[in-house]
């Protein structure tokens, strides 16, 4: 099938210069995966979905923001981009900039990025830079050097980020027909949040799709929207979302606040554990991705929220693929037995 770029595809809704050059890999198009099993578990009548945005081109939703924001930087002749990054930020950056032939530089913090996303951005051909500092750090040193030399900054500070990420708030009402009743994802520098929350509401505006209530989810490490003050040294397992002072924090709120929703905190260990209930349905996601699950599983076992008869979408913000290390090293070595038959057979159907 012949998919249009997300930025023709709604045109009508993305603020794009008209100077722009279009840089795309295909992203978007990503699918509502229904979850039946996991809605049961959670004791609801309902319909609940994962929006897989684990599926876009370099593994996470950051494509959406990026072939906006580097078409937009290739129309002014731009050179060179730079973020700073949990990772995925920084293998899509990477990517969509290689394609326009710019230059990628990404800062990312010490220690705590993901394998298979430090491996991307070296694939996609980035000048990779560790800081010794968190991302926070980073995000103010690139920040500070766009400000005063022809560097573009890709973060979700940059504007065209968030056309482009709400693009997926088009897609769920698109495929449902209207909004969803809820929306549970993750937030880390709540750029994200912030888009779907624009996106949601000028889709409504135009085709009177509804909008969904907000459930905004940190890891409680890292929960600095929850405890309403910056968290100097964020920990957690969902590396995606280990942002102590969140660029876009006031927004997010804010676009929680008039959604009728909320931005609360959930455990690793939930957190993991819904990495797990997702990988029981076929879905692998990254930890962070499963943070929207855990979210919704506490608000539903406190009562705070009655899923009944409602459609609720689950954001699954990148794939398994990208951080699997959690897995490896909960991992059980695998059972070894000679190349014989008869020992196979022992061992899968008993003796
Ligand atoms: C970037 C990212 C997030 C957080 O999104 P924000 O826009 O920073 O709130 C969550 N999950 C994954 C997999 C990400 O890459």
């Amino acid at each position: 099938m012949n998919r249009i770029p997300l930025i023709q595809r709604y045109s009508l809704f993305i603020n794009i210069p008209a100077y722009s050059k279009l840089v795309t890999l295909n992203e978007g198009y990503t699918p509502l995966i229904p979850l039946p099993h996991i809605a049961i578990h959670l004791g609801g009548s309902f319909h609940l979905y994962a929006k897989y945005e684990g599926l876009n081109p370099t593994g996470s939703f950051k494509d959406r923001g990026m072939t906006v924001a580097i078409s937009e930087a290739a129309g002014r002749e731009v050179q060179t981009v730079i973020c700073a990054s949990t990772g995925n930020t920084a293998a899509s950056a990477a990517a969509y900039a290689s394609r326009a032939g710019q230059k990628a530089v990404v800062l990312i913090p010490e220690g705590k990025v993901a394998a298979g996303k430090l491996a991307g951005a070296v694939a996609y051909g980035a000048q990779v830079i560790q800081i010794a500092g968190s991302f926070d750090d980073a995000l103010e040193m690139v920040v500070q050097i766009s400000e005063h030399h022809p560097i573009a900054l890709v973060n979700s500070l940059n504007p065209y980020r968030l056309e482009g990420q709400k693009t997926a708030a088009f897609e769920i009402c698109d495929e449902l027909g209207k909004a969803p009743d809820w929306l549970c994802l993750p937030v880390g520098n709540a750029g994200n949040i912030t888009s779907y929350w624009m996106g949601f509401k000028q889709y409504n505006e135009y085709k009177a799709s509804g909008l969904p209530h907000f459930l905004g989810v940190q890891a409680a490490g890292s929960a600095p929207l929850v405890l309403g003050h910056p968290v100097e040294h964020p920990e957690t397992v969902a590396t995606a979302i280990r942002i102590g002072k969140p660029a876009r924090g006031e927004q997010a709120l804010q676009a929680a606040e008039e959604s009728g929703g909320k931005i609360i905190a959930v455990s690793d260990e939930k957190i993991l554990e819904m990495q797990r209930a997702l990988a029981s349905e076929g879905i692998w996601v990254e930890p962070a991705s499963a943070a929207g699950l855990a979210g919704l599983a506490e608000e539903i076992k406190q009562g705070a929220i009655d899923p009944s008869g409602k459609d609720i979408v689950i954001v699954c913000t990148g794939h398994g693929l990208k951080d699997p290390d959690i897995i490896v090293k909960s991992m059980p070595a695998p059972q070894k037995i000679t190349a014989e038959i008869a020992a196979l057979e022992d061992l899968i159907l008993g003796s």
